[in-house]
């Protein structure tokens, strides 16, 4: 399991849970990582979790993968290495080479991690296929 979310796959498992376009090439920093996704896989569920702040964070699963008070811990430790990502300066320039960080943008990051990190998971509100949500904006 990675230290953070890829784009089209399950945030707990990593396995593709959307058709994989395209992805980054081998002498990218990202190299092999899902650059363009597509439509959901059939396998693909997206669930809303009630965080404790109150806020609502919808996050992308497989259906194979249990997503329950036991496993909360590992999604929120990802979904924290996915946030401590973005604020790497490295990384930010290999997704959007042309995107130049302010102090700014830098300090509204950290402060979303700060808001985050103690906003735990309480319980999932709603389990649904992203096929049937795909279909319903299509
Ligand atoms: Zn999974």
């Amino acid at each position: 399991m990675l230290e953070h979310k890829l784009a089209g796959c399950c945030t707990l498992c990593d396995k593709p849970v959307f058709n994989i376009i395209k992805k980054y090439p081998n002498n990218h920093l990202l190299a092999g990582e899902p650059r363009t996704v597509g439509e959901p896989l059939a396998t693909a569920m997206r669930l809303t979790l009630l965080l404790s702040g109150g806020e609502n964070m919808d996050l992308t699963f497989c259906s194979d993968c249990d997503v329950s008070p036991d496993t909360f811990p590992a999604i929120w430790k990802k979904v924290m290495g996915s946030f401590k990502r973005e604020l790497d300066p490295v990384y930010v320039k290999a997704l959007n080479p042309s995107f130049i960080s302010t102090p700014e943008q830098m300090a509204f990051r950290r402060k979303t991690i700060r808001d985050f990190v103690f906003n735990l998971p309480l319980f999932i509100l709603s389990k649904e296929k992203w096929s049937e949500i795909y279909a319903k904006s299509n």
